[in-house]
């Protein structure tokens, strides 16, 4: 019996596949480019019709003006998201998440960014892996439970959402932070294939400035040299760096990339105005990334105390730290049948076995793993060509991906 459900799917999603084409092609048609966030408004009424005709109930959200000033988004669209539930009458709900907009495309692309153009196994287009193709994954699966005459036991809940390409505060932040959407347990972007993501680092981001005093270049020594005051700083940065990249997350990291806290200096210079005189002013940017295992509070009491003892060595001259960013790492709350199940899933799906790991970058699942629910991040996947040109979606990612996807919402309870 449980077999033949999985087959059913499996055979349903394989000989409908034009279903998921249409929907993605739909949607990267229109251009939800962000920033300034166009064309939102078009999106979620397209969305919305689409979740209606497989009998899900909507509601749409528009995030308010003060919520927009606040995180600095002046231009675009209304800022809409849609919820649509599909209401099992069960204690518990699934939530999967998708966010609509997508990164601008240059001039350099072979097609037609904003045409969905499909050139054998693959649909090229803006937005077509991140992430409109898991949108019509997460349609296609719904369709395909209800063709087959699957009832999920579990409420299931959908939510798109824009502006992740922000940072997501006005999008899927705001509903998660208003509890306008619900999750015992959570999906969205992330890894794809047999990988799944559940978790992210967290981000710092500061600016060091170092003022000393400027002077003519032929007198130095009625100056305080800022730059060299920078480079004596950096080297007891070097000291803290060493520090950090020894700590190592026990957690998968993606493809094999770092398992360490990082600590970059420099991204972002600035000083100095002429070959004659000397530097009285230079400013220079810190990126550090925090392993699940830390937390920004600590993370910046480190760089602080570096900064402290400097000072106190140097009194005359003065360094400041400002810090223009900060998110905590995020990793998914524990939940071993969750897991599992999303697990089988995915080796029914792709035929490998699920490998969860934590990823360098953040998406809008942080926003309910810092509420502790378990969260798991995975969707249809092309060539990693995520907001370069020429990004595209895998047909055949769209189909497994929507079995993933029917599977997790057949088998949770
Ligand atoms: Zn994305």
């Amino acid at each position: 019996m449980l077999k033949g459900a999985q087959n059913k799917l499996e055979y349903y999603l394989k000989n409908n596949k034009r279903y998921a084409v249409n929907i993605v092609s739909k949607l990267i048609e229109i251009p939800t480019v962000n920033p300034p966030g166009k064309n939102y408004e078009e999106m979620v009424c397209f969305l919305e019709k689409e979740c209606r005709k497989l009998g899900l109930a909507t509601k749409k959200y528009v995030t308010p003006k003060d919520v927009l000033n606040k995180f600095g988004v002046r231009y675009g669209s209304k800022r809409v998201s849609l919820v649509a539930d599909l209401d099992a009458g069960a204690g518990k709900t699934f939530h999967i998440n998708s966010h609509y907009d997508v990164v601008p495309a240059t001039d350099k692309w072979i097609t037609d960014p904003f045409a969905a153009v499909i050139k054998g196994t693959k649909i090229y287009g803006r937005g077509s892996e991140d992430m409109k193709g898991n949108i019509a994954s997460v349609l296609f699966a719904i369709k395909a439970l209800k063709k087959c005459g699957i009832r999920p036991r579990i409420n299931i809940q959908l939510s798109f959402t824009p502006d992740e390409e922000i940072g997501g505060r006005t999008g899927f932040g705001y509903l998660a932070g208003m509890g306008f959407v619900k999750a015992d347990y959570a999906m969205s972007e992330g890894c794809s294939g047999n990988h799944v993501s559940m978790g992210n680092k967290g981000v710092l981001w500061a600016e060091v400035e170092i003022l000393g005093k400027s002077a003519h270049g032929s007198t130095p020594h009625k100056g305080v040299n800022s730059f060299e005051r920078m480079n004596m700083l950096v080297n007891e940065f070097g000291k803290l760096k060493n520090k950090i990249s020894k700590r190592k997350t026990r957690h998968n990291m993606q493809d094999g990339v770092s398992k360490s806290a990082t600590f970059v200096m420099g991204g972002f210079l600035e000083g100095g105005i002429k070959v004659n005189v000397v530097p009285g002013a230079v400013k220079f940017s810190i990126d550090r990334r925090l392993i699940p295992e830390e937390n920004i509070s600590a993370a910046k009491k480190e760089i602080e105390a570096v900064i402290k003892k400097f000072n106190a060595r140097h009194k005359d001259s003065k360094v400041s730290i400002r810090f223009i960013s900060q998110e905590e790492p995020a990793i998914s709350g524990k939940d071993d049948v969750f897991f599992k199940v999303v697990s089988d899933a995915v080796k029914i799906a792709t035929g490998k076995y699920a490998n969860f790991s934590v990823m360098p970058g953040a998406t809008d699942m942080r926003y309910f793993m810092w509420k502790g629910i378990p969260s798991l991040g995975y969707s249809a996947s092309g060539g990693k060509k995520w907001h370069s040109d020429d990004e595209f979606v895998y047909i055949s990612s769209l189909i497994k991906t929507a079995n993933v996807y029917a599977l997790v919402m057949k088998d949770l309870a």
